[in-house]
Formats: C-alpha cells, sequence, structure tokens
C-alpha cells in the first residue's frame, strides 16, 4: 500500500487531498472522488500505485502528439481512476478486485521501455493526475534514462501538483472541449475550466512543457464558429500561434451516446477557422487513417513531416528544425533538455 503525497491530516481523523480542485475531505474509510485515494485510520493512501490498466507500444503519432519526437516509438500508460466525469465520454470505470489488476513497478516499466527502444514514455488513457505517486516515481526513471515523458490529461489538477511533476515532465497534453465556462461545465458537470486554462499556461511557461491541445468537436456542443474561433483565438494568444491544436472526430459515447458523430465537413470548416485565427498547425484527428495530419511549412506549404493517419510517418521536408525548402524554423522538439 502507497501513502498518497500532498494531504493534511484533519480533526477527526479525516483526510484532505491536495492534488485536484475537488479539495476532497475524506473521512476515515472513505474514498475520494475519484476513487482511487482512501483514508485508512487517517493516513491516506493511493490505491492505484502501480496498478496498469492498459499499455501500450506505438508510435508517438497514436497518442495524438505531432510536433515531439515526430514517428518515435513511444510506451504509453494508463492506470485507474479518473477526476472528472464528462458527458461525453464513457462512465469512469472502477477499480477492479485485486486479483483482476495487473501490477508493473517503475522500474519495470522503464526497462521495457528500454528493451522495446522507445524514445520515450507516454501516462494517459485514464486521467494520470489520479496516479501522481506513480507518475512522479516513473518519471524521474525516465528522464534519468535519457527519454522524454508527457502527460495526456483534462489538465483538473492543483498546481502544487503539477509542480511536482514539472521538472521531469517535456509534454503537458490537453483535452480541451471548450473555452468558455458555461460550455465546459455543460460538458463536464461542476469542473471549471479557469483552472485547466490556467494550469495549461503555468505548464508552458513555468516548466517549460511542450504543448499541444485537443479537442473532441461534438455537433451541437461546441463546433459553432464562435467557440472554435474563441478557443483559436485563445490557444493564439496565450500559448503562442505554433502550438498545434487537434480536432478530433466525436464518437458518440456516454450521457451523448444518441449524439451524432462529427461529420467530415464539420471538422475540415472547424480547421480553416482555426487557421483563419493565425494558428500555424491544426489537424483533424480521425478514428481511421486519412484525417489532415501531415505537417505543412507555414511560410511555403512544403510537407515537412508527411503522415498517413497515425502510423506511417515520414520527415519529408526538414533540415534540422526547418523548411528544407525556404529554411522556415518549425516548431518541434527533438530534444530532452528544455
Ligand atoms: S485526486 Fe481524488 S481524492 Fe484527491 S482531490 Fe482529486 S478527486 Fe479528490
Amino acid at each position: 500500500m502507497h501513502e498518497a503525497v500532498l494531504y493534511d491530516r484533519l480533526d477527526d481523523g479525516r483526510v484532505r487531498c491536495r492534488v485536484c480542485p475537488w479539495d476532497c475531505q475524506i473521512g476515515p474509510g472513505e474514498k475520494g472522488r475519484c476513487q482511487v485515494r482512501e483514508n485508512r485510520e487517517g493516513t491516506l493512501y493511493a490505491l492505484n500505485y502501480g496498478l496498469v490498466a492498459a499499455a501500450a507500444l506505438d508510435p508517438i503519432e497514436r497518442r495524438g502528439l505531432y510536433h515531439l519526437f515526430p514517428g518515435s516509438m513511444i510506451l504509453s500508460l494508463g492506470g485507474w481512476g479518473s477526476n472528472l466525469s464528462c458527458r461525453y465520454r464513457p462512465a469512469n470505470p472502477a477499480l477492479p478486485p485485486a486479483e483482476k489488476t495487473r501490477t508493473l513497478d517503475p522500474e519495470k516499466a522503464i526497462s521495457f521501455a528500454i528493451d522495446r527502444r522507445c524514445r520515450g514514455v507516454a501516462w494517459g488513457f485514464q486521467e494520470p493526475i489520479t496516479w501522481l505517486e506513480y507518475l512522479l516515481d516513473s518519471a524521474m526513471l525516465v528522464r534519468a534514462n535519457g527519454m522524454f515523458t508527457m502527460m495526456i490529461t483534462n489538465g483538473y489538477a492543483t498546481q502544487e501538483a503539477l509542480d511536482l511533476l514539472g521538472p521531469y515532465m517535456d509534454a503537458y497534453i490537453v483535452e480541451l472541449p471548450a473555452l468558455s465556462p458555461r460550455d465546459y461545465a455543460a460538458l463536464c458537470p461542476e469542473a471549471q475550466v479557469d483552472i485547466i486554462l490556467a494550469n495549461v499556461v503555468h505548464m508552458q511557461r513555468q516548466w517549460r512543457c511542450h504543448i499541444e491541445l485537443h479537442t473532441p468537436l461534438i455537433p451541437g456542443r461546441n463546433d459553432a464558429d464562435e467557440a472554435v474561433n474563441d478557443l483559436a483565438v485563445w490557444i493564439r494568444d496565450t500559448l503562442g500561434p505554433d502550438v498545434p491544436w487537434h480536432l478530433w472526430r466525436y464518437e458518440p459515447a456516454g450521457e451523448l451516446a444518441d449524439q451524432q458523430a462529427t461529420a467530415p465537413e464539420s471538422l475540415a470548416h472547424a480547421r480553416e477557422v482555426g487557421a483563419m485565427a493565425g494558428l500555424r498547425y491544426v489537424y483533424v484527428q480521425t478514428a481511421q487513417e486519412g484525417g489532415l495530419t501531415s505537417t505543412l511549412c507555414p511560410a511555403c506549404g512544403n510537407v515537412v513531416v508527411h503522415r498517413e493517419g497515425q502510423f506511417k510517418v515520414k520527415l519529408t521536408g526538414l533540415e534540422g528544425n526547418k523548411c528544407s525548402q525556404c529554411g522556415q524554423e518549425i516548431y518541434l522538439r527533438r530534444s530532452i533538455f528544455k
């Protein structure tokens, strides 16, 4: 059993968890909102430490990252626990019984990644911030072995938790379905988008993390031109026009299962809106191959990274990090030095 980090002991045996903004106060024998942190006799434990729900070896593009070590192989790991219930996602799975869980300690995970010649490790699938203790131990080891690290997150964390991870995290990939508090709360009830936006900025400025943003485009919910444009303008003005933005086809799930999937024309149109707002790298992602996924030089339109779907990647038009045709600097991170 692994004791949690970032918690306070309160009166009456209760504890207060400081990992995410829910700020759960947890009574003896109870769990926090994420269901993976439990108060046992006044001590908070991370029940999910080292428990792996999903693992995959993939090109980094499979995880929706295009400007960090393009074409490299990574190990992706997912644990148990989620701290946001978004209406467009399936319900969060409960921690399975002990006999059905798979354990992978950080040392074994990193050895596996090295043996398979991975360049980096990603934590995602479920929400990795609820896996904080495991993430921290693992990220330190990954970086010590010269590989890069990335977390794929909903961004709902305290800055205190992010500051533990910041020194060891190369990329911070956030799913951001809406910008306005009203639109965000309509999709992910009770959550405060302002905290997520502040966290993205913090990870970029304080910890020099590479940032890419993902937005599932949900018909009738967040695909109006004004909403798409507002998000694009926020990215441009706050994070910079080079930050890649991935627009995802929405596949009906969760409470919105009777919703239509996103039409290809809507995705292409939203991409245009993003480009018109001044974003240099806007991609369309679909579950199938054939999205708008190649990276073009923003100055001359040369294909600098050719992609067919998420698996076939060729660096076709680069000299270092510059376009081989016109010399334009391309926004890419290919070093673990921040
Ligand atoms: S990580 Fe879990 S227990 Fe801690 S505040 Fe967030 S939801 Fe609550």
